[in-house]
């Protein structure tokens, strides 16, 4: 049996209510690991609270975390929300977790991922009244994602999952019922935060093994408390010269044996006309404009996400 455990210091001066999350995806230790440090920091009184509230999750999902697996059940960074009848260990996890991100104003959620490459975050939208993902808290975000210590930003998940799921549900027979064709299906913990009025950045560690991974979530955590003022801390210098992607397009695998052109690591950058891949099909694919790959995946069941398109970002030009 799994429990979940949250640690929550409560100042009396009132403040901003911070939630850091670890492993969310139970393989990606560096969060439980940077969590924990500053936990002993509160604990020893090295740091104090002096505003507001922080809340730490060391382990957002412990089946997962103890298979040392990406997900127990289901990957908990889909289609996040509560579930009137859980089933999957996730929609427990879920049924705990919503309601404590609901309870804070701003998530510091700790990731890391399997290729090699630099640390990077990921923010939400630019402020908007549409259906999709209304947002008042742009500006916070982007305050707050320049002090996190990483120097690139991506944006335009939920929007690119959204065009992506449309031209699934397009491509597949209609009385197929299946999570990917959830338009809610790129809902994670921090979309799931923006929908109850909170902001929140996701910060990518580094290399799931990377020793440096574990640091740099740790950093993270003491600029985010500084910047929010809970801690007696300077606000951390911005850096208003990250490099800033902006996801565009998800591109499935049709075949299992569709094949890229070459061993693409994610973030690398393409050229218009640049061939990508290759359907079994014969079909080539060719980048349509000058930008980045992102988190290509060579093993990619057929129908699922084989890469991402990113484009410059106009919010950090
Ligand atoms: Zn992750």
């Amino acid at each position: 049996m799994h429990q979940f455990q949250s640690v929550t210091f409560a100042s009396p001066n009132p403040g901003k209510k911070l939630i850091v999350l670890g492993a969310v995806h139970g393989s990606e230790k560096c969060g439980t690991v940077a969590i924990r440090r500053v936990l002993a920091e509160f604990e020893s009184g090295a740091l104090s609270l002096t505003r507001g509230t922080v809340t730490f999750v060391p382990i957002t999902n412990p089946k997962a975390y103890a298979q040392n697996t990406r997900n127990g059940d289901r990957n908990l960074n889909r289609r996040l929300r509560p579930e009137a009848s859980p089933k999957e260990f996730e929609d427990h996890v879920a049924n705990w977790l919503c309601p404590l991100l609901k309870a804070h104003d701003v998530l510091l959620d700790l990731h890391s991922f399997q290729a090699e490459g630099q640390a990077f975050a990921t923010l939400g939208p630019e402020n908007n009244q549409g259906v999709l993902e209304p947002f008042q808290w742009a500006r916070e975000e982007m305050a707050l994602i320049q002090r996190l210590g990483v120097s690139r930003a991506v944006d335009g998940w939920l929007s690119t999952y959204a065009v992506g799921v449309e031209r699934r549900r397009a491509t597949r027979p209609s009385e197929i019922e299946s999570s990917d064709l959830d338009p809610q299906y790129g809902v994670g913990t921090t979309e799931y935060m923006r929908s109850q009025g909170g902001y929140a950045i996701t910060l990518e560690c580094g290399q799931h093994s990377d020793p440096v991974a574990p640091e740099v979530g740790y950093r993270a955590i003491h600029n985010a408390l500084a910047h929010l003022q809970l801690i007696d801390a300077p606000d951390p210098t911005p850096n208003t010269k990250m490099e800033g992607l902006r996801l565009h397009q998800v591109i499935d695998k049709a075949h299992v044996d569709d094949t890229f052109a070459k061993a693409w690591k994610s973030f690398d950058p393409l050229s218009k006309g640049e061939l990508i891949g290759t359907r079994k099909s014969g079909e080539q694919l060719f980048a349509q404009a000058d930008g980045w790959i992102v988190f290509p995946n060579a093993v990619a069941a057929a129908g699922n996400e084989w890469f991402y398109l990113a484009t410059s970002n106009p919010r950090f030009n």
